[in-house]
């Protein structure tokens, strides 16, 4: 079953690469595993996925411990300082960057491990305020320049969770305005900022966040089904 729904995701990828005039290696899909069991990560692995998201530093270093050693974790929910010490040297990539504190704690915990981390900083772009994620494009760059200053760490890229939209459409704006704003900080030429990665669309929208330039998206119950939170 989860072979068929994955499937399903790469088959509207490849024609949202094409309508976008996009190439099909343009884009990483990521697996969103959360609250999911080893056994269906492990399917999905088998598949040749190697890409799986996790919003809870817990779950993802129990995981992480368990799976095959070539799998990249990218860690995409709100990150607590204080848990940031388990995990940098365990992910490819922090999507969820939303605070200079945040960041220099990254930066430190990354020196003690010898590591060096790439992140992304998460932008709130509906503005929503129930959610994390910085919702102006002045502190975006701001933030951006004051991280680029820190060592172990590299800015590569914005990551917007847009909102729960019945029509997907609805989000195409708010992807149009990520995409501009990674541009424009690309323009700054700030050192040590680059801004080659997108991390925008989940399961409702994503084939609409491609169509403007999503370089990661970041699928959970296309691939594995709904959650149930009820057991927890
Ligand atoms: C859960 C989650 C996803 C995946 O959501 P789906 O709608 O199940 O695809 C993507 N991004 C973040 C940040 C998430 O927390």
């Amino acid at each position: 079953m989860l072979k068929e729904n994955l499937e399903e995701v790469e088959e509207k990828i490849a024609k949202a690469c094409e309508r976008a005039g996009r190439a099909r290696e343009e884009v990483t899909l990521i697996a969103v595993s959360k609250t999911k069991p080893v056994e269906m990560l492990q399917e999905i692995y088998d598949e040749g996925i190697r890409d799986f998201g996790e919003n809870k530093v817990q779950e993802l270093t129990e995981k992480y411990e368990v799976m095959p050693k070539d799998m990249k974790w990218h860690m995409i929910g709100h990150l607590q300082r204080n848990k940031v010490k388990y995990i940098v040297d365990k992910v490819t990539l922090i999507h969820s960057v939303d605070s200079l504190r945040l960041a220099e704690t990254i930066s430190r915990e990354a020196e003690k491990k010898g590591v060096t981390v790439p992140i992304l900083i998460e932008v709130n772009i509906a503005g929503e305020e129930t959610k994390f994620g910085l919702s102006s494009k002045e502190e975006v760059i701001s933030l951006s320049e004051q991280i680029a200053a820190l060592p172990n760490l590299s800015v590569k890229g914005l990551m917007t969770v847009a909102p729960p939209a019945k029509d997907p459409e609805e989000n195409r704006p708010f992807f149009r305005e990520i995409r501009q704003l990674s541009v424009d900080i690309t323009n700054k030429n700030i050192d040590n900022v680059s801004m080659e990665i997108l991390s925008m669309g989940m399961t409702n929208d994503y084939t609409v966040a491609i169509e403007e330039g999503a370089t990661m998206v970041r699928v959970g119950t296309g691939i594995f089904g709904a959650r149930d939170y009820s057991k927890k």
